[in-house]
């Protein structure tokens, strides 16, 4: 079964086409700059050589029709057009309706625009990159995949915050989640590497990337994380300042005469490693810094492994008596050997050690990092959030195939 995978933001569209026969990525690629002056594509079929064009791309629609004859074109194509069986759509926000994939129907679109309050930034785009490639293909199914399905799982005592309850029933304000596909994916990978039934894992997977989240699995299932009504909470990230007393916020616009807009903008796009840094949001030129002497990058660093050390300690709390594995994953997770240590220094107390041989040696691979004596195995497994959305979607397609529902 070939799945074409859509993930719309604002102006951009990231796609990839998957062979799930092979488990092999076919090409991948982004339009980026969608409505302004100058559109970027950028594409990059199986084996075949990178493309990046410039040229003015005015909507969703038009970036479709691109993408089409990109993957499906005589010059560049990898398929045919009959070829591609499924579209997986990415939503940010299923709100506390959405605990699976689903086939995207009237239904379903009604509860995406019902939390478009809840994520202003994702779900508008996404659901406006599906309306085009519906309109481009409209005879195979279109499944949506919510980031917050995994966490659907989540008890209500973890998931709520302490408030009156009538601000969760009427408004949904409580913990949802994200990083979905990604903690779903570290978990099935950790359940399969250490030979168990994935429905027994208790684990704390932490996803550090430009986002940053980790998640507590219990018994293969989400049962507390990180992040929560929206996506700046729990750890400090590239440019978001993670979790932060409420006065603060109460002080900047009481005292400092600044705008909830002004306040958001310095806690979403000016603070986490690129705040105390002051060098960048990325983690690599945070390392460079600091090797080189620059305090404020070193405090950056200290400060963003505390906060991933205190919330690993805190989640782990979760999973009563056995916690079978920590995991990181995606870019630095997967990457920085550094990081890695410097966040597992603290960790000793929960058991955990590294082998300091083996941790260097794992970058951007699956592998066990900690040492023999350690009573928490350490593992890095390589985020693939595209593969875990396509396998979601090719168990509704077929399950719809087998109920007659795709034709
Ligand atoms: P996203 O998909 O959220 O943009 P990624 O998962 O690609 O993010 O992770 C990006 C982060 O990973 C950046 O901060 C980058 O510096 C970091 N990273 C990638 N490789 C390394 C490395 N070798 N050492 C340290 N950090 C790395």
């Amino acid at each position: 079964m070939n799945i074409l995978i859509i993930n719309s933001g604002s102006s951009s569209l990231k796609f990839q086409c998957l062979d799930m026969d092979s488990k092999t990525t076919k090409c991948k690629g982004q339009i980026e700059r969608i409505g302004l002056e100058t559109g970027l594509i950028t594409y990059k079929p199986g084996s075949g050589d990178a493309l990046r064009k410039e040229e003015k791309i005015t909507d969703h629609g038009a970036a479709m029709a691109i993408v089409l004859d990109l993957i499906t074109g005589e010059e560049h194509g990898v398929l045919g057009y009959s070829d591609i069986e499924a579209v997986t759509h990415r939503f940010v926000h299923g709100g506390d309706k959405i605990s699976k994939a689903e086939p995207i129907t009237e239904d379903l679109i009604r509860i995406i625009k019902d939390n478009f309050d809840l994520a202003p930034l994702h779900n508008p785009p996404a659901l406006k990159g599906f309306l085009a490639a519906k309109e481009h293909m409209p005879h195979i199914p279109h499944i949506g995949i919510f980031d917050t399905a995994f966490h659907s799982t989540i008890p209500p005592e973890n998931y709520l915050y302490a408030i009156p309850g009538i601000y969760n029933e009427k408004y949904q304000i409580r913990k949802f989640g994200f990083h979905g596909a990604s903690h779903k994916w570290a978990a099935l990978k950790t359940a399969e590497y250490l030979g168990m039934p994935h429905e027994e894992l208790n684990s704390v997977s932490i996803h550090i990337g430009g986002g940053v989240s980790a998640a507590a699995i219990r018994g293969g299932k989400s049962i507390d994380t990180s992040v929560g009504f929206g996506t700046n909470a729990g750890m400090s990230m590239g440019t978001r300042s993670g979790d932060l007393d409420t006065d603060v916020i109460f002080f900047m616009q009481e005292n400092l005469g600044m705008t909830i807009p002004e306040i958001r903008e310095l806690l979403y796009r000016k603070s986490g490693l690129l705040g105390l840094s002051e060098v960048s949001s990325d983690m690599r030129d945070v390392i460079a810094a600091a090797r080189e002497g620059n305090k404020k990058a070193a405090l950056a660093i200290g400060n963003f492994s505390h906060l991933a050390r205190r919330y690993i300690a805190a989640l782990s709390t979760n999973l009563e008596d056995r916690m079978d594995a920590l995991v990181f994953t995606a870019g630095i997770g997967e990457n920085s050997p550094f990081i890695r240590e410097e966040i597992c220094r603290g960790l000793g107390i929960l058991g955990i050690r590294l082998d300091n041989d083996k941790n260097k040696a794992v970058k951007g691979e699956t592998g066990v990092i900690s040492s023999g004596d350690s009573s928490v195995k350490v593992l890095v497994i390589p985020t693939n959030e595209e593969m875990m959305m396509a396998i979601e979607t090719r168990d509704v397609v077929l399950a719809m195939n087998n109920t007659g529902e795709a034709k």
